[in-house]
């Protein structure tokens, strides 16, 4: 055997040392030799691949095919693999597979041509890139369930929110009530505190009057003194008049504020009711005073359909303050009028009227214009006329010169008017 040149121990050494497998074949395919590394890799010995046709390292279908491939090749010259390199894949002796980079050189020689095939396993760079891959898709999953989660709970967090904002709504109406109730308590309260020393006040007055024209009535025993006697009888009952109206005043205000007054409408003879309006308001006239009924527009048999009763309570509180406010021989006029959809009334006198300054303030509660500290009064008529007067759906107003006197206005809608 000849020893081996320099040259050729070195390329062998390189031929078996080298971590890539390296094959080479014959033009049909027949393995000439194999390194270590390529039997390893594909798990024969040499001696069991040497001799045999390459086509036993590929899976099908390149194993039936490659036999072809070569024909092929040597006779079109058409590069597949030849000085390419390509990815492909390998069958190990027991039938499993591994992927390789596999670069084919190509060697003419003298009296033959020769194929040298390096192989270089890329299983762990493929596993890596296939848990890379799996990696990846995991963790798209998990975005899109997180993604899918964090809608939910966004989802949830505004339904909290929405009920949060109704609850707090709720809260806010509930407090709201609450607080209302506790005014209305309160001014129920400061009302009633305020009526106690008004009235202790207020009925101060005519009881010492009563009692003092009782003791005089009781000393007039002579017949000639029969006038003076009346003359306490008519200051007794005014008296008693004044306490009654307070009392009334009094009720009403109570009876508003519970909602136990509704408004019942009737069919009356509004001419006649205002001449009993005249009538009821006798006793309470000062010497000389004269209360007349003009009609303007008005004929004295027309109905009128609306609530008696809070109408005479409206006028009585209007005529007493018309009385009380003027002097004696003050004449007072009661206007009744009607348009088309309402009818007037105007209650007015030539009294003490009311200052500008206090005119804005009329219809509040226990409010008592200055020039009427010396009148006997309790603040309260005109603010039940207001609350009395919304009753009937209608509206109230008034002008009023200080000295020269006050007119009273109300409009009421008639919805129905009719001749009897
Ligand atoms: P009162 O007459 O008991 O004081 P009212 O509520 O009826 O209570 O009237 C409130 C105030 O309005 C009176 O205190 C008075 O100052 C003024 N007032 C009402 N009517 C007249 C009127 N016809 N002339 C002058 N002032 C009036």
């Amino acid at each position: 055997m000849n020893p081996l040149s320099d040259e050729a121990l070195r390329l062998k050494s390189i031929f078996e040392s080298s971590v890539d497998g390296i094959i080479i074949i014959n033009m049909r395919g027949i393995i000439e030799s194999a390194n270590p590394s390529a039997c390893a890799q594909f798990q024969y010995t040499e001696e069991e691949l040497v001799g045999n046709n390459i086509h036993i390292l590929m899976p099908s279908p390149h194993r039936e095919q490659h036999d072809g491939y070569l024909k092929s090749y040597q006779k079109t010259g058409e590069k597949k693999i030849i000085g390419i390199g390509r990815e492909v894949e390998g069958q190990r002796k027991d039938g499993s597979r591994f992927p390789f980079n596999l670069s084919v050189s190509e060697v003419v020689m003298n009296d033959k041509t020769i194929y040298t095939g390096f192989i270089h396993d890329i299983s762990d760079l493929k596993n890596a890139q296939e848990k890379l891959i799996e990696l990846t898709k995991n963790l798209e999953t998990k975005v899109k369930k997180r993604t899918v989660d964090l809608a939910e709970a966004i989802n949830a967090i505004e339904a909290t929110n929405r009920d949060l904002k109704k609850e707090i709504k709720l809260r806010k109406k509930a407090e709201e009530d609450a607080q209302n109730a506790l005014l209305k308590e309160l001014e129920l309260g400061e009302l009633k505190s305020r009526f106690v020393s008004m009235a202790s006040h207020e009925f101060r007055t005519p009881l010492t009057g009563i009692l003092s024209s009782i003791s005089l009535i009781s000393k007039y025993d002579m017949p000639e003194q029969e006038e003076k006697k009346q003359k306490h009888v008519k200051r007794i009952k005014s008296a008693v008049q004044n306490l009654t109206s307070i009392l009334n005043d009094f009720l009403s205000l109570d009876k508003l504020h519970a909602g136990k007054i509704n408004c019942q409408p009737e069919w009356f003879n509004i001419v006649q009711f205002m001449h009993t309006m005249i009538e009821e308001s006798e006793i309470l006239k000062k010497a000389g005073q004269q209360i007349d009924l003009l009609l303007e527009n008005f004929s004295s048999n027309e109905e009128f359909y609306t609530d008696k009763h809070i109408l005479k309570n409206i006028l009585l509180n209007l005529i007493s303050n018309a009385i009380k406010y003027s002097e004696e021989y003050d004449p007072i006029k009661l206007i009744l009028k009607k348009d088309a959809e309402l009818i007037r009334i105007e209650v007015i006198d030539q009294g003490i009227g009311i200052p500008l300054e206090d005119q804005k303030r009329m219809f509040e509660r226990f409010f008592r214009a200055k020039n009427a500290s010396n009148i006997q009064g309790t603040g309260l008529g005109l603010s039940i006329v207001f609350e009395y007067i919304n009753l009937l759906q209608g509206r109230i107003s008034f002008e009023s010169v200080e000295k020269i006197g006050s007119t009273f206005t109300l409009e009421i809608p008639h919805y129905k008017l009719k001749m009897k």
